[in-house]
């Protein structure tokens, strides 16, 4: 391959921000730490290592997705408690926030809703920014650990992949048979995961999760929420996942509810504004 004689030319120009989000609507972070003052908790689910579990959260309230015993990452699906088509939206979170989410970022839905699910109000692992290597916490690049890319690349029958955890969880939890439950489950929010793209060749890579036993990452409920959680067969994400061989341990989800008036002046995001007439 020969490069054009304005080659040098080409790649220096410089790059422009896709979604600048000055426009973007903001969360009123000082009223929900307030709200969130006077919260208590109603409410707790632990994560099994291996496995994952649902759990409910109102519009409103805040939950707290918590380390627990041992470095462990989870893999977290949001869904519209009352209509499982509005899920999260793990691309269009990423082009709206970039690679990694922190406190002020927002979890969107998918279309036709794209809205914020969920606003992060608290990462006791916001400390960690971007490391040497180009990593940080919590991604929305990588999709889950799933039985079918580990068949693809290595011929396995591994049964505790994020994937299949998320979708027996969603199973239990609405009565839907495994292969109906299976396509509601979607891209997920890496919680403590590490990770980071290769400068060289661009690849996705993992390295040993940063979070301790007492780190959590909390969450203010914008609408109603179902939310899935597993707790990754890769457990810190240091070595390997899709096997048993990483050391695992749960993770903890609380619930808070605000007190009365506490949330005065708040509502529910609208669903997205587009008429949906797409030109007809
Ligand atoms: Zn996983």
């Amino acid at each position: 391959m020969t490069e054009p004689a304005d080659a040098a030319a080409r790649r220096a120009i410089p790059p422009v921000i896709c979604y600048p989000t000055d426009t973007l609507p903001r969360p009123d972070l000082a009223l929900y730490r307030r709200a969130r003052d006077s919260a208590g908790k109603t409410g707790e689910t632990t994560v099994p290592a291996r496995e994952a579990a649902t759990f409910r959260v109102p519009a409103g309230h805040f939950f707290r997705i918590s380390s627990v015993q041992g470095p462990q990452v989870g893999d977290l699906n949001l869904w519209n408690a009352h209509d499982l088509s509005e899920r999260f939206y793990s691309g269009k979170t990423r082009a709206l926030h970039g690679t990694h989410l922190t406190a002020g970022h927002r979890m969107w839905s998918s279309f036709p809703t794209l809205r914020p699910m969920a606003t992060i109000t608290h990462d006791t692992l916001g400390w960690y920014g971007k490391d040497e290597y180009g990593g940080s916490v919590h991604d929305v690049i990588g999709t889950r650990c799933d039985p079918y890319t580990g068949n693809l690349l290595s011929g396995t029958q591994y049964h505790h992949c994020c994937h299949s955890n998320l979708t027996r969880a969603l199973a239990d939890e609405t009565g839907l048979p495994l292969s109906q439950a299976e396509p509601h489950v979607h891209d997920v929010l890496n919680v403590f995961m590490c990770t980071g793209f290769t400068r060289d060749t661009g690849q996705y890579f993992m390295k040993a999760s940063p979070v301790r036993p007492g780190d959590y990452l909390e969450f203010f409920a914008e609408i109603d929420l179902l939310g899935a959680l597993s707790a990754c067969p890769g457990g810190d994400c240091s070595s390997e996942h899709s096997s048993d061989t990483a050391a695992c341990h749960p993770l903890l989800v609380e619930v808070f509810a605000p007190a009365e008036g506490a949330l005065d002046g708040w509502t529910p995001p609208p669903v997205n504004g587009y008429d949906r007439s797409h030109g007809r």
